[in-house]
């Protein structure tokens, strides 16, 4: 077993794994626990060129880095080694000579979620659980009702009522049992949790699970590992970029991010931790507010946003999510909706990269730094893009605009 305990990111506790399921049980639900591993023994067992050696094109290939014990649990539903593009062209509009976008948005349910439902699946089927339950703005249900789809476990999922039809379909379709509640994500968190204790389900509510961080950070696990490839130097350390830009809504994504980067940094596999660049919506900036304000205590917000996969009033995370920018002397960052719809086109249009609203506000963000000079134009800089472009519907359109209505008649075609 690579887990050496669990620690409360709030007083610092340590409990060993089989004490507690999911938090501190000393601050009520809002001691979430980060999953601590034993270095020296991962280190005794793998580095780095067996790792870049394997045809395991998955989250799992990073296997001594992963909290579970049996290869057995795995779902066979493939996520993660999603591509890291060169974005040379937008790279050129913003003068920034190496620019990157990690694409989550081709993971199998569409975004950057199943990297945490595919390790709590495993988790759930380990511990020998009977149905997994979780709140969803959408995505995070998708990838667990996808995920649990594929290890055949029933799941249910709590969204809120106004979730894009698009997301909500793509639960049922899985066979998830859904419901919709008449309130926001953050009604719909607090509900998931108390059915999953009176029920007996397993919680992969965001955060509150301490594992979902723990599949999320494969992302940081796999840019350092391509960047390290993109410059041939395979055998040796892999290499952290400057920066790493990640929309915020819950806090989960960056503080996955972190972590992976603090265990590559542990084991001496990188060298540094980028700075991490938080960016929120305008109408959901909770974590913005308590950075800005120099506090690690979230004060909720009522969000309003068309990025629905980062709008959220209470960000579960938010603790972790500040500490993981201010540690990295990063910077949070807000957008307008109108930013981040220009960003879906810009992404789309430069890079055929095709990203949902919450997916593209991380480059909305970066657009925001160049323009404000927080970026250096030589800095080696990621963008990740969280989710697919055909998630939300009525966004897509209405970043899109209008197709030319013709005749169908030559004369009728105008010269582009
Ligand atoms: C969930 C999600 C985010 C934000 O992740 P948090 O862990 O909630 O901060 C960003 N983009 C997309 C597409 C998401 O689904
Ligand atoms: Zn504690």
């Amino acid at each position: 077993m690579n887990v050496a305990y669990l620690k409360c990111s709030l007083c610092g506790a340590e409990y060993v794994t089989d004490e507690v399921r999911y938090v501190c049980p000393k601050h009520g639900d809002s001691g979430l626990l980060d999953v601590v591993y034993d270095y020296d023994s991962v280190s005794s067992r793998v580095s780095t060129a067996p790792i870049f050696d394997s045809h395991d094109f998955s989250i799992w290939r990073y296997w001594e880095l992963l909290p579970i014990e049996n290869r057995i649990v795995i779902p066979p539903l493939r996520v993660g080694w999603t591509p890291l593009y060169r974005a040379s062209r937008l790279g050129k509009q913003l003068a920034i000579k190496s620019l990157y976008l990690k694409d989550d948005s081709v993971n199998p349910t569409g975004s950057f979620k199943d990297r945490a439902s595919a390790v709590v699946v495993a988790k759930a089927k380990e511990l020998g659980v009977k149905v997994i339950a979780t709140a969803s703005t959408g995505n995070a249900g998708a990838a667990l009702a996808g995920l649990s789809a594929s290890a055949q476990m029933p799941t249910v999922i709590f969204a809120p009522h106004t979730a894009p039809e698009a997301k909500v379909a793509q639960l049922l379709m899985y066979g998830a049992h859904v419901f919709l509640v008449k309130g926001t994500y953050d009604e719909a968190f607090e509900l998931c949790l108390a059915s999953s204790k009176e029920f007996g389900w397993y919680s992969r509510n965001t955060g509150y699970n301490p594992y979902t961080a723990e599949g999320k950070k494969t992302a940081s696990l796999e840019i350092c590992e391509q960047l390290a490839m993109a410059k041939a130097e395979l055998h040796k350390r892999w290499v952290a970029p400057d920066r790493i830009f990640v929309s915020v809504g819950d806090g989960n994504i960056i503080t996955g991010i972190w972590k992976g980067l603090r265990d590559l940094l542990a084991l001496g596999w990188i060298d540094k931790l980028p700075k991490l660049m938080g960016v929120q919506a305008e109408g959901s900036a909770a974590c913005y507010n308590a950075w800005k304000a120099g506090t690690e205590i979230i004060t909720p917000v009522k969000p309003h946003t068309i990025a629905d996969s980062i709008s959220v009033g209470l960000p579960r995370d938010g603790t972790r999510a500040v500490r993981a920018v201010r540690e990295t002397s990063g910077a949070y960052l807000t957008v307008s909706d109108d930013d981040v719809l220009d960003a879906m086109r810009k992404l789309a249009r430069k890079e055929a990269v095709f990203a949902e609203p919450a997916g593209a506000t991380g480059y909305a963000g970066l657009v925001k730094a160049a323009d404000q000079g927080i970026v250096d134009g030589d800095e080696e800089i990621v963008v990740v893009v969280t989710g697919n472009g055909l998630k939300d519907v009525q966004s897509l359109v209405r970043a899109a605009g209008k197709a030319l209505l013709i005749e169908p008649k030559l004369e009728a075609v105008p010269r582009i």
